[in-house]
């Protein structure tokens, strides 16, 4: 546990980079802040001291002014040092936490496109930008908080020397329980109890919210709370697990702790109680009473003290977790570059012998996959829903890397292309298109920012989306989800299939391009492909089999394999896989006919 904290530590500091130095001073200035906001004690003592020797002649005592400015003088200044040992562990923190998001953010971009898809934008954002800006209290102030009271015990020690070590000692016995109950609550075999409560919060919070995005569901089909065992077990899971820890394990740590940290005083009286007969016989009695008087006001300072670092656990635990959260972004594999690449000598793709299966899966998406597509073809991929398709399409542009076999591009295996000239080469436009709340013109200029506006005109006219500009306030200049300007999933496509044209790469990888499509929106996404795929090396997922009867070549996937591979012709007879789906196709096209309405079709 202890070993684990310095590690985190470490891990912290190395995000500091140059702000490491800042970092230690602001430590440094908060355990000198310490020391100096103790002195003003020692003035008490003093007054007592002189006060007692002159006894009752109070006036004879020359130097209380002096203890009192001194008093002050230390109490101000330890307040300044303070301000400015947090002033450097702010600083140092709030650039920590920026370079934690740009070290980030710059790995993000290392990694496969695919990374993004399995992780969406809001999580990425929780996990790093969340997680830096939690390593901040910590940084800012739990440490310096930590120094300071280590700084105190030291400083707790030495006046023991100076005073009376059987006063002292009550009171750093007191301090001693404390940080001793704290630990007992946290660290050693708790520490794995502490995390399971915790754990369980998290996956509490997290079905939380998964319920109230299912609210919806929930109302259409009228269930109730209930209906959601997931989000009542997490409850229920989170609440057996919190009585276990709070009931079981800090029930009396945490009393003990609370008694120790706010009643040093229960540890100091019985002592003076006990000293003070032998003190009197001694005739010692002036300074045992200076003695009492110093450690009865310095008992306060411990009390703050104590109470700092019960927050500065809290400080540890909360970096702990977020310093995971930010290594899952930073431990995300990214994509090996080649150190000399090698240029496409043609727009040709071809698939030999690929075999791929996603991280944490033990059955494989694709399963030794060979087929081409020679420059200028058309090649078509179709089958069951979950056949492969839209993997075998994400590994062209390298949303992932190959487990084996190898995907080439122009005769180059893609992993030996420059990823710049790769994403050149190639325009995709898959089922989940992302659109950016800008306007229109924006959108479309992303796939070539240099584009002029008559180029975007030109590329939404080719695309179809004449009547999408007709319709909207500011035409290409609108902003798209801003006041209730919203584009159907079909409009939304042929948006997409416009930044494609803009982008005028030689290969095109279609997914799924008219899944959402309604009737008139198909008729006009046709038009925009046809525009689109002219004279490229196209790889299309369609489900609808009359956009692919014109491929040159189709094949078939089903369970990650290619079962079929022909023209459209040549399937159709096969009596195979394809003409089994060609014939159902048919059947449902005519069904949809009769029934005198066509539906929206949906995988
Ligand atoms: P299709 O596009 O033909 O419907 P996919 O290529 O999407 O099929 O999926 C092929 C297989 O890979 C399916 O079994 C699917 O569950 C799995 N799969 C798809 N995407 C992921 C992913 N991001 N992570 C894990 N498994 C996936
Ligand atoms: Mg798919």
């Amino acid at each position: 546990m202890k070993e684990k904290k310095q590690n985190d530590f470490t891990a912290l500091l190395g995000y500091a980079g140059s702000y490491k130095g800042l970092t230690f001073l602001g430590l440094a200035l908060s355990a000198v802040a310490m020391i100096l906001g103790m002195a003003p004690y020692v003035c008490i003592w003093l007054v007592a001291r002189d006060l007692i020797a002159v006894a009752p002649n109070w006036t004879e005592a020359a130097n209380i002014g002096t203890y009192g400015w001194m008093a002050f003088g230390f109490s101000f200044g330890g307040i300044l040092v303070y301000f400015a040992a947090l002033m450097c562990t702010h600083l140092a923190a709030f650039r920590t936490a920026a370079n934690i998001r740009k070290q980030g953010v710059a790995h993000m971009m290392k990694t496969p496109l695919g990374f993004f898809d399995n992780n969406g934008s809001g999580f990425l954002r929780n996990r790093l930008d969340g997680g830096a800006a939690e390593t901040e209290t910590l940084l800012a102030h739990n440490l310096a908080d930590i120094v300071g009271t280590a700084a105190m015990f030291v400083a707790m020690i030495v006046l023991m020397f100076v005073f009376d070590w059987r006063m002292g000692g009550a009171c750093l016995l007191a301090a001693v329980i404390s940080v001793v109950t704290l630990y007992s609550m946290m660290g050693g075999k708790n520490a794995a109890l502490m995390m399971e409560y915790q754990t369980a919060q998290d996956v509490m919070s997290k079905a939380g919210t998964e319920y109230v995005r299912g609210i919806p569901v929930v109302k259409v089909f009228q269930q109730t709370v209930y209906s959601f065992k997931a989000f009542k077990a997490a409850i229920e899971d989170y609440s057996s697990k919190a009585e276990k820890y709070t009931g079981g394990v800090c029930c009396v740590p945490q009393s003990v702790n609370l008694t120790a940290t706010e009643g040093v005083f229960i540890f100091l009286v019985p002592v003076v109680l006990l000293i003070a007969p032998s003190a009197l016989s001694a005739g010692s009695f002036a300074g045992f009473i200076t003695n009492f008087a110093f450690y009865a006001v310095f008992s306060a300072i411990v009390s703050t003290a104590l109470a700092r670092i019960m927050f500065a656990s809290a400080g540890l635990m909360l970096a702990k977790t977020a310093l995971g959260r930010i290594d899952t972004v930073m431990n995300a594999p990214v994509l090996e570059t080649t150190k000399d690449p090698k240029v496409p000598r043609d727009n040709g793709i071809v698939f030999h012998d690929v075999s791929f299966t996603y991280e944490g899966s033990d059955v494989p998406a694709l399963d030794h996959v060979s087929f081409a597509a020679s420059p200028g073809e058309t090649v078509a991929l179709v089958g069951p829903s979950g056949g492969g398709k839209t993997t075998a399409a994400s590994l062209i542009p390298r949303f992932w890397d190959t487990s084996s076999g190898e995907v080439l591009v122009g005769g180059v295996n893609v992993k030996d292309v420059d990823p710049h000239v790769l994403m050149d080469k190639v325009a995709f436009v898959f089922q989940n298109n992302r659109l950016f709340k800008t306007s229109i013109l924006e959108n479309v200029r992303a796939a070539r920012p240099n584009a002029s506006r008559e180029q975007v005109e030109a590329a939404l006219k080719a695309a179809q989306c004449g009547d999408i500009l007709a319709k909207l306030p500011d035409g290409m200049d609108t902003v798209i989800g801003a006041k209730g300007t919203y584009l159907s999933g079909g409009e939304q496509q042929r948006i997409a299939l416009a930044r494609a044209i803009l982008k005028d790469a030689p290969i095109i990888v279609l997914d799924e391009a008219t899944a959402f499509a309604d009737p008139e929106n198909e008729a006009l996404i046709q038009k925009a492909l046809r525009a689109l795929t002219r004279g490229r090396t196209v790889v299309m997922i369609a489900h609808r089999l009359s956009t692919v009867t014109g491929a040159d070549r189709i094949i078939v996937l089903d369970e990650g394999r290619v079962s079929e591979q022909g023209t459209h012709e040549e399937l159709a007879k096969a009596g195979g896989l394809y003409a089994r789906m060609w014939e159902d196709y048919g059947k449902a096209v005519k069904w949809k006919i009769t029934a005198g309405k066509t539906e929206k079709e949906a995988d």
